[in-house]
């Protein structure tokens, strides 16, 4: 499946997905860990930088970059690739309520190329 978009997120339904009793998380982290962009779209990023007690604007300058294929923007990631937002000694993401709909889909709705190598979730 190739790199999605929030408009093509949305024509798939995504809540159908995270509902699925098939899914179970291991908490690897994996998703986290992969070296791809976490895609965030107006509403997101006013969600996180609220979450956060940032202004959208802050938000967008200081912890998003612009994806490499200029499609829109993406969280800030780390020299490793891995999230900014994965706090790895808890194995946990920081902006957990208001994470953005690409994680909530994984992988269910949302994948990128080679996740099922990675992820330890044994759904396929
Ligand atoms: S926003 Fe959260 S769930 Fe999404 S990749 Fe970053 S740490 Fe993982
Ligand atoms: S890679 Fe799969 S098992 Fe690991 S945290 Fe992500 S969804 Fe859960």
């Amino acid at each position: 499946m190739e790199y999605l978009i929030r408009e093509d997120v949305d024509k798939m339904g995504f809540l159908g997905m995270a509902m699925s009793s098939e899914f179970k998380c291991a908490r690897c982290g994996a998703c986290c860990e992969w070296e791809g962009p976490v895609r965030v779209d107006a509403d997101e990023i006013d969600a996180i930088a609220a979450y956060l007690g940032m202004t959208s604007e802050d938000f967008v300058a200081k912890r998003t970059v612009l994806a490499e294929d200029r499609r829109s923007l993406s969280l800030m990631e780390r020299p490793d690739g891995s999230c900014e937002f994965y706090d790895r000694d808890a194995k946990s993401c920081l902006i957990n309520p208001v994470k953005p709909r690409q994680c909530v889909l994984f992988p269910l709705q949302w994948r990128f190329p080679g996740w099922e190598r990675l992820c330890a979730c044994g759904y396929l």
